[in-house]
């Protein structure tokens, strides 16, 4: 279906991509012209951390390795302290989403130059998006210093994610590939982006179930989080993260997990008004309806697919319900309170999705 009209932006951000591709960043960090960098991580990769800051070298001016899930103010502050003792120049992210996002909140403060090394498939490190939360309330902010200029995947780094992980990272960044789809700013790359994406996943996500190491599948999921990411940072959003950003903020759910579960009934309900444009989905996952093949997926994966299974009481879902109704964004399908309520039902259930 060619799309008549659009706009697009896109970055320029430099992408280095194969199995062991880390060792390149002493390379990286020379030709942003830098020379002491401030390596990131959770206190859980801090072994990780370690290693990178041997395999750089006199270019490791330090690290730390105290980023926190959700970006907590507080912990930036403390790391921008860090930075100005070692008068770090540019920052070498390894991580999640969690600590691409400190190197973010760092880089947005700071301007500072980010090498980022994915070891997930979340996507941040293809965004000029930030999250970052103080006194308990998360806000983003979106503007081109947060945008990192290097990436490196290594699928080697990507093959120590325990499965259960690798599965809802994937379903996470799946998300963002399936709401570019119907996205109001989409163009015509955007959709070509997401649907090859969502084909990556689909054909290599079976592979690393059944061998976890296998670096060629590994590689071929990260291809997918670079092209999921990259349409999360172009076009976007709808009712699908906006209900997860709900969701999340309201009871504390895991990031990930909240996302594999809501996907499938998500995108049945926003199926209902652009079946053309969810297509993609049926196209490569099999069926007529786009929101039960993500779910036949997510089954075959054994994914979580309910959230109850999370700790969310039936009355947590009214108020998750009011607050997605209260909060107007644009999206393809109006989101009422009750339409919502339902959905939420089902999800919470971990039944098949609602057409
Ligand atoms: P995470 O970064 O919080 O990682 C979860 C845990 O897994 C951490 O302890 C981490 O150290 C560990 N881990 C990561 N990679 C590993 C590996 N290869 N092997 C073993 N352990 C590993 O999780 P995430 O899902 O990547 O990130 C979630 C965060 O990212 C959320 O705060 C979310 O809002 C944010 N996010 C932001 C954007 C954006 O564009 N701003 C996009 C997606 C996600």
């Amino acid at each position: 279906m060619f799309q008549n009209s659009f706009q697009a932006r896109t970055t320029a951000v430099k992408v280095r991509f194969g199995a062991g591709s880390r060792t390149s960043a002493a390379d990286e960090i020379r030709e942003l012209g830098c020379s002491r960098a401030l390596i990131l991580s959770t206190p859980h990769q801090s072994g990780d951390a370690m290693q990178m800051a041997e395999l750089i070298g006199d270019l490791a001016g330090g690290i730390y390795t105290k980023a926190t899930m959700h970006t907590p103010v507080s912990v930036t502050e403390d790391a921008l302290q860090h930075v100005d003792s070692i008068q770090a120049d540019c920052l070498v992210s390894l991580g999640g989403g969690s600590t691409i996002g400190l190197g973010k909140a760092i880089a947005y403060r700071t301007g500072l130059p980010q090498v980022v090394i994915p070891t997930t498939y979340a996507g941040s490190e293809a965004t000029p998006i930030l999250g970052q939360t103080e006194n308990g309330v998360k806000t983003t902010v979106s503007h081109p210093s947060i945008q990192p200029e290097v990436i490196i995947y290594d699928a080697e780094l990507v093959s120590t994610l325990p499965v259960p992980m690798t599965v809802t990272s994937a379903l996470n960044a799946m998300a963002h590939a399936a709401e570019a789809l119907y996205s109001q700013t989409r163009n015509p790359i955007s959709t070509m982006l997401a649907a090859e994406g969502l084909k990556a996943f689909k054909n290599a996500l079976p592979r690393v179930l059944e061998t976890p190491d296998d670096l060629d599948a590994r590689g071929e999921t990260l291809y997918g989080a670079w092209l999921c990411g990259t349409v999360l940072g172009q076009v976007g959003m709808a009712l699908h993260h906006k209900l997860c950003h709900t969701l999340g903020g309201t009871l504390d759910l895991p990031h990930a997990e909240t996302h594999s579960i809501i996907l499938p009934h998500a995108i049945a309900f926003n199926a209902r008004a652009v079946p053309e444009q969810l297509q993609p989905v049926c196209d490569i996952f099999g069926g007529t309806d786009a929101g039960q093949a993500l779910y036949d997926f997510a089954l075959s994966l054994n994914a979580p697919t309910a959230l109850k299974d999370l700790g969310v009481s039936e009355a947590d879902l009214d108020r998750a319900a009011e607050l997605a109704a209260t909060n107007p964004y644009w999206n393809p399908q109006p989101v009422e309170e009750a339409a919502i309520r339902a959905l939420l039902q089902t999800a919470w259930a971990g039944s098949p999705p609602l057409r």
